[in-house]
Formats: C-alpha cells, structure tokens, sequence
C-alpha cells in the first residue's frame, strides 16, 4: 500500500510559524462518521458534517501534518472561472453550475477566514491568464471568447499595464478576471483545521490502513493498529483513494512541480517594478504558472510527470529546480541575484474523460475525487456539498454538483500508462515549448 509522505521541500509549509499539535488516535473511539484526507475535501467535508449534526462527533484524519499534502502545496488560485478546457466543454447551463459552485467555495473561504482571522495571504487578486508566442495567443484568442459568450467580466491588458503589474516584457497579451482569490495554501489548510468545531477530532500524521465493514458501520484500523469505528465515511484522499480499496483504475495521478525564491529586497523590488500579490495561469496549459505573493516572494511552476508512486521523488527536484530558474531568467534577466528557496513537487488526480467524481461509491462510504487540478474551489464545495449528501440536506447547489460530476472512465493498466502518459506529456511540452 503506497501512502503519502512529507518530503521536507515544500516553501509554503516550510514557512509556517508555530505549527499547531493535535491529539494521538484513541483506540475503539466511535464517530458518526469519519473524514480520512484534511485537504480541501476533507475539511470542508468534516466543518460541514459538524455543522448539520451538532450533537454528533466526527473524525477528520490525515496521514500528514494537515498544509503538507496537494491542497498545502498548490498554486494558492481559488478560482471562480473554470480553465479553458471546461469552459470549452459542456452546455452553458454546465458552466455557470460550475462557476455558481466555485463561487460558493469562495463565500465559504471567505466567511470562515474572516471569522477565525485566519492568516493566510487571502486576497482578491483575481487571476491573469497570458499568453507567450503564436500559440498562446491562439489560446488566449479562444478564452477570450468563451469569457464573451458567458457575459463573464474581464480586461485585456496593454503591454504597458503587464509591466506595470508583472515587472516583464514576456507576454505576448494577458487578460484578468476579478472573481478568483489568492492565498498561501498550507497556512489557509492548517487554519481550517486549527479552528474545526468541537464535535470533530482532528488527528495527523496517522494514515489509515484497513476499512472494514462491520455490522452496523465500518471499523478502521491506523498504520500503528489503533482501531475506530463509525456509520459512514467519506473517503477524501483524491489520488490515494485506490490504495483504500475504492475507485481503482479511474484517477490517473499527476505530479507538477514549483520553486519559490527567497523575498525580493525593497532595492529589488524597484529593480523588479511590478506589483506585488498577483497570479498568473498560462494560456496554454503547458505553459507555467507565475505567482508574486504579499512577501514579494515569486514563485514558478510548471512540468508534469505521470505519478505512479503518488509522492515526490526526490532526484527528479534538481532537474525542476533548473527548469524552473530558466523560466524565472527568461522573464527577469535583471534579477538573478534573487536565488530560488524552495522546490517541490505535489500530485493531484485527472481522469481521461475530464469526469470529476463525487457522490457514494459504495453504501455508507461517500467520495470526491478527480478534480482535473482546481480542488481549492471544486474540492472544498464537494466536500461540503458530502456533508450534505450525509446529512441527507437537499438544495439547489448539491443538485448542481451532482450534475456537473461525472464517472471518471477506466485506465489503461498502469504499465501502459508509465508509457503512453509521459509520452503524451512530452509532445505537450513540446508543442507549448515558446513558453519557458
Ligand atoms: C503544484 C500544484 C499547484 C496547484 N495549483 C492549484 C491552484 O492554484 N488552485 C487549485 O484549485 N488547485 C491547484 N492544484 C490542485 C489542488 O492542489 C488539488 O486539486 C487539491 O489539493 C485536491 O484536494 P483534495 O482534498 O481532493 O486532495 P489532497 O489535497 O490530495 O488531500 C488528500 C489528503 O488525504 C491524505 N491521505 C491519503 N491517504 C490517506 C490515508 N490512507 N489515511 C489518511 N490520510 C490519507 C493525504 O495525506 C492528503 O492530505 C495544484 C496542485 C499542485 C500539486
């Protein structure tokens, strides 16, 4: 059974101060119901179970300290617009459910953070897309459009104002949406949990090994043989899902990777002459992620890699690490005295059919995974939306979800896929190789 693991290299857990300690597992404890994963889906899932059934207790638990797994080491986008891809597909009816759920991520975040002052870079700094060469153009061309066909609010940039906002002259043209947030993942994730009701116990840094159906429920045993039992369970483990015995052959785990430099000085920052807290997606998604955060720190992430052992494998950072610095260098020549800190990868699960799954997979054992990568908004209104789903707590936004979810279709076996997808990947990259 492969299970996840802490590889010490992620910036935004490295930088937490004061990380919080919960509780070991109690043997035999009994819990309505139990959230094992305290990424997005997880601790939306667990505060919203706590919140239907406030006289009863739940579980939420994590193999890793919460802020250490995808959802603590992500790009920090809350995005309301979907990426290209799903704007491209499905009715407009489909689109402006998913836009209506991701914004209800949003207003969650937003109460939640305002409510427990949770610091955590959280603001609205909206989302550039831009574009590098021909290709990218083309692309940006075609998101334009679909932003005009959903009377969706944007601006196209002028070269002058992507200098002004990127400190670069490297984009061909750039467009901004206003509805996405920004935020620094692990410090939002360990904020959520630091502040759960207190009908749920948090527990970290103990994965669960066995489910097993017992008369009335489940019974689960932990890596170090501590057993719990509970009604339902909602699995939110995304790409681990399989190795608890559910969804197998259906999410294929893919690894991108980041670097983050150290802080750019005050006599940097007017070398850089940009602005500080802002995102950028590529047009062309195999191009590279570009973040400025409120600690002026600028982070790149790009690459891919078929995940097959779901956790980051640590010769392959150097290679990253060298990738990432000729994006950095292309787009600020003037700045490479501002050295990279961090390097990291992180895997979260795609399916080949672009399905995301959410629902019960099997009697009392509730799941959401798959979420093409954009689990921030779609992954914490999921979980919520599990929560409901076990409270048996209808609306019109769990009807939304349930329309706009699907059945991720089977995979090749993997020996098939350690071929085919890095060959795929490769021609990508190749394909979008203007964009460092
Ligand atoms: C570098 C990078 C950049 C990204 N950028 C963005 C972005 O900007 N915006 C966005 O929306 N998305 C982004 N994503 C994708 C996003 O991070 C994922 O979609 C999201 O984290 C998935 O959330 P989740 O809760 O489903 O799963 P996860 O965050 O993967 O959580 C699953 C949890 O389950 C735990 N677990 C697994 N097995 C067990 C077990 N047996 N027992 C107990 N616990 C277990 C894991 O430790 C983990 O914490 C990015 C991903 C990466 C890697």
């Amino acid at each position: 059974m492969i299970l996840p693991q802490y590889d010490n290299q992620c910036g935004w857990y490295e930088l937490l101060n004061n990380v919080s300690c919960f509780s070991p597992l109690e043997d035999n404890a009994q819990f309505n119901t139990v959230v094992i994963g305290g990424g997005f889906v997880g601790n939306a899932a667990a505060r919203r179970l706590a919140e239907n059934m406030p006289d009863e207790s739940f579980l939420l638990i994590d193999a890793l300290k919460i802020g250490q797994g995808a959802s603590g080491r992500n790009s920090g986008f809350v995005i309301d617009q979907p990426h290209k891809r799903d704007l491209e597909l499905g009715s407009k009816e489909q689109k402006e459910k998913i836009i209506r759920l991701n914004r209800a991520a949003i207003d969650y975040f937003e109460t939640q953070i305002d409510k427990y002052s949770i610091d955590c870079q959280w603001s609205k700094g909206g989302k550039y897309q831009a574009a590098v060469g021909a290709r990218g153009e083309k692309h940006l061309n075609h998101y334009e459009q679909l932003l005009q066909q959903g009377n969706e609010t944007y601006h196209r940039l002028s070269s002058a104002e992507m200098q002004n906002v990127f400190g670069t002259d490297y984009y061909n043209a750039a467009i901004f949406t206003p509805g996405g947030m920004l935020m620094q993942p692990a410090a939002l994730m360990r904020g959520l949990a630091d502040t759960m009701p207190d009908n749920v116990t948090v527990v970290e840094q103990t994965p669960i090994i066995e489910i097993k159906r017992i008369n009335d429920g489940f019974e689960l045993t932990a890596h170090n043989g501590v057993k719990v039992s509970c009604k339902q369970i909602i699995l939110a483990t995304n790409i681990f899902t399989p190795e608890l015995g559910y969804m197998r052959n259906r999410i294929l785990p893919v690894m991108t990777f980041a670097s983050m430099t150290r802080p750019l000085t005050d006599a940097e920052m007017v070398v850089y002459g940009g602005q500080t807290d802002w995102g950028i997606t590529p047009a062309d998604h195999a191009g590279t992620t570009v973040r400025m955060t409120q600690d002026r720190r600028l982070i790149i992430r790009n690459s891919y890699r078929y995940a097959h052992d779901y956790n980051t494998p640590s010769q392959l950072l150097p290679k990253m690490h060298k990738r990432h610095w000729e994006g950095f260098v292309v787009r600020y020549p003037h700045l490479t005295e501002v050295k990279f800190e961090y390097t990291w990868g992180g895997a979260s699960g795609l399916s080949s059919n672009f399905e995301t799954f959410f629902g019960e997979v099997e009697d009392g054992v509730y799941a959401s995974c798959c979420d093409q990568s954009v689990g921030a908004a779609r992954g914490t209104i999921s979980g919520m939306m599990l929560a409901d789903m076990v409270a048996g707590k209808k609306s019109a936004l769990l009807q939304d979800m349930i329309e706009v979810s699907g059945n991720p279709s089977w995979l090749p076996p993997k020996v098939f896929l350690r071929i085919g997808v890095p060959l795929r990947m490769q021609m990508a990259r190749f394909a979008s190789r203007s964009e460092l």
